[in-house]
């Protein structure tokens, strides 16, 4: 098979780092993909998977006149990735049956990937990181998490390359168009993104698993704006990441479970875009989103429910946004609000979740809402009373 002749010379001529190939043992763990033409793909004996020796961060699907077929991600993508999961990991607070550890501020966070970020060079990223060591040695269960983020964000791209061989289509690439039209490049991120979540069914791993397909795009997207030119292969990834988040909503039973699996993508996302924007010497802060403002109002309200944080981290971290948010954003942040968290709601389908509970601590802060909020909330809230 050319396709894997061709992977060993490559990896004999640029022989790989320390860690050898990140990219093919893990292609090999995939589970069966539920839809049945990539399926056939990823099972193909036509198919090789590895990585390459190289410092651009991109990922590469090459096709050879014998019908075979070979994804590479670049070492230079993969490197980054990984970097980017050890920096992510030292956020927040965890938990280990040693108790509960302080991790590093978001606002260091920002700065150490803001410095990331600026390793990217036209010729790729560099090998070394900048001086002044920015990473911090990580515990056991952090270098466990960063591993499942890491590993989320390569089986991402990688389903998302079998539809680079799922639409192969040799007419078009020979008339010098796109390999893929737009909407099969969203199917081949769908796909992967629901790939990328069903390979592990428990709940932490869902949550690490979108967060790695997000971020992995997101880094992309900003490497697009450090001045990146992507290979004709792919559209544009902000737009990819906004998809994501699209295709993750029927993808979920019910609004519930949206907010109960995307916490971990949000805030990661939010990070990057920030870490991002500062390398371009944009803004210190972005635009408020309402998706991400309800996101934190959520993961907050769980850490609270949780004990892991005092009630009173809420109100400071929502006061930007409710201060400063558009009154239609406002209006957006209070129906999410007012979906999941009325009193009996999902009580009997979610009550792992405890919303309801989550909505009671929510309600209890009321009165340290500013008036604007108060009032959206009051609104959203009766609007979804039964038979009000
Ligand atoms: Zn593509």
């Amino acid at each position: 098979m050319r396709a894997a002749e061709e992977l060993a010379k490559r990896q004999r001529e640029s022989p790989l780092g320390q860690s050898g190939d990140r990219v093919h043992s893990l292609f090999q763990s995939l589970p069966p993909m539920s839809d049945a033409q990539f399926e056939k793909v990823r099972s193909s004996a036509n198919l090789a998977v590895g990585e390459m020796n190289l410092r651009q961060p991109n990922a590469k699907t090459f096709h050879f006149p014998d019908g075979s077929h070979l994804i590479t991600i670049f070492s230079g993508l993969i490197d980054f990735y990984s970097f980017a999961c050890q920096i992510l990991m030292q956020a927040g607070t965890f938990h280990t049956e040693k108790g509960a550890e302080e991790g590093r501020s978001i606002e260091d966070l920002i700065i150490d990937l803001k410095e990331l970020f600026l390793t990217w060079t036209p010729q790729g990223i560099q090998e070394n990181l900048p001086s002044g060591a920015i990473l911090s040695p990580l515990d056991p269960a952090r270098i466990a998490d960063a591993n499942i983020l890491l590993n989320g964000a390569l089986r991402f791209i990688l389903c998302h390359e079998l539809g680079h061989v799922r639409f192969y289509d040799p007419a078009r690439n020979e008339a010098n168009r796109p390999a893929l039209t737009a909407e099969q490049e969203t199917i081949s991120d769908t796909t992967g993104m629901q790939a990328a979540l069903l390979s592990d069914p428990g709940l932490g791993a869902i949550r690490m698993n979108l967060a790695g397909c997000v971020m992995s795009l997101r880094i992309l997207a900003v490497f697009g704006t450090l001045g990146h030119t992507f290979t004709g292969d792919h559209p544009d990834p902000l737009s990819r990441v906004n998809n994501i988040f699209a295709a993750l909503r029927p993808f979920c039973e019910s609004q519930a479970q949206y907010w109960w699996v995307s916490p971990i993508a949000y805030a990661f996302d939010e990070l990057l875009e920030t870490a991002g924007q500062r390398a371009t010497g944009g803004p210190d802060v972005l635009p408020i989103l309402a998706d991400r403002a309800f996101s934190r109002l959520a993961s907050a309200l769980e850490e609270v429910m949780k004990g892991r944080q005092e009630k009173t981290i809420i109100v400071p971290l929502m006061a930007r946004e409710f201060e400063e948010a558009t009154p239609e954003q406002l209006k957006e942040i209070a129906e999410y609000a007012a979906e999941i968290f009325a009193a009996n709601a999902f009580a009997r389908l979610y009550a792992g979740q405890k919303w309801a509970e989550k909505g009671a601590i929510f309600r209890s802060l009321y009165h340290e809402w500013p008036a604007r909020a108060v009032a959206a909330f009051d609104e959203a809230f009766k609007a979804r009373k039964p038979g009000a």
